[in-house]
């Protein structure tokens, strides 16, 4: 094979709690990751000069620091495949936004090597090689419902029976990952005592129950409390998406793109023309499980 185009799909926090931080700075988490339909496009070809040629058509840099050059790096070094890629990125997820747009770019790039390569790595080889590019690469990698602990990267595969659309929307500038973190260390004394108040439990069992009514409640993120104070866009988002019939709506990761949960496909669409008014942007998408 020459060429190969991949999906790299969006993710959303159904459940977020950090509990404590590590010496190297680095957080343990505990969330439910949850793979969307919103997608970035990757399209590789196979080239015989060795390295990458990466194309994002100009809406972000295109060098090493790129998370699809690095995961390229990280694979080549891995596999030392005699041949290198150019590649094209189709760019839709919103960046800085919680939705784990580069992480996603990255894991599709992996998995796309790994298919030019003729399937050298296992899935779980290759979540080992993304754990190096990024805390929320392996999941990327494994995609649909997980349950995500350590720092990201032990995965544990969870039944989401949730039915409904999803609306996704982000207003206002994009979120600094660390910078959020950093709050968060301040409001809780850096997780010293570590943190054990939450849990998932009534969270999963919810999704296994297909169980809406008792999901709403216990969807959790504990980044809203930094983030949604200094962005008037998250809770406008909210009571946006809550006036047109959301049965939940909630910041992902460390925001400030917010995702909302509809009962019917007419509900969502209502929803997402009410915010595409208001200003924000909006998607319709699904969840992949
Ligand atoms: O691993 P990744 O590069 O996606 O993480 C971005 C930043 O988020 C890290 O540099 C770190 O500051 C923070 N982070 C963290 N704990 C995690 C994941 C990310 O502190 N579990």
């Amino acid at each position: 094979m020459d060429a190969v185009t991949v999906k790299a799909n969006a993710k959303i926090n159904l459940y977020l709690d950090v509990t404590s931080k590590r010496k190297n700075g680095y957080h343990d988490l505990v969330t439910v990751m949850q793979s969307i339909s919103l997608v970035d496009t990757l399209t590789v070809a196979r080239q015989e000069e060795k390295g990458v040629l990466l194309d994002t058509g100009g809406v972000l840099p295109s060098d090493g620091s790129n998370l699809i050059c690095r995961a390229a790096k990280a694979y080549f070094e891995q596999s030392g495949a005699p041949f290198g890629v150019s590649v094209k990125l189709k760019k839709q997820i919103p960046m800085q936004a919680g939705m784990g747009g580069g992480s996603a770019d990255a894991a599709a790039m992996l998995r796309a090597l790994n298919t030019l390569d003729g399937d050298r790595f296992t899935v779980d080889q290759l979540c080992a090689i993304g754990a190096e590019i990024g805390a929320d690469v392996p999941f990327c990698v494994a995609g649909g419902t997980q349950l995500c602990q350590g720092i990201g990267e032990r995965l544990t595969p969870v039944k989401n029976r949730l039915p409904g659309t999803l609306v996704v929307a982000v207003g206002g500038e994009g979120v600094s990952t660390p910078v959020a973190f950093a709050e968060l260390d301040r409001l809780y004394n850096d997780f010293d005592p570590p943190q054990e108040k939450n849990s998932p439990r009534a969270l999963l069992d919810a999704m296994e129950n297909g169980d809406v009514d008792a999901a709403a409640p216990v969807f959790f993120n504990l980044f809203e409390e930094v983030v949604e104070p200094r962005r008037p866009a998250v809770g406008d988002i909210k009571r946006v998406m809550r006036e047109n019939g959301a049965v939940a709506a909630m910041m992902s990761g460390s925001g400030p793109s917010v995702w909302g949960m509809f009962q019917t496909a007419l509900d969502a669409e209502n929803a997402r023309a009410a915010l595409l008014r208001a200003g924000y942007r909006a998607f319709i998408c699904e969840m992949l499980v």
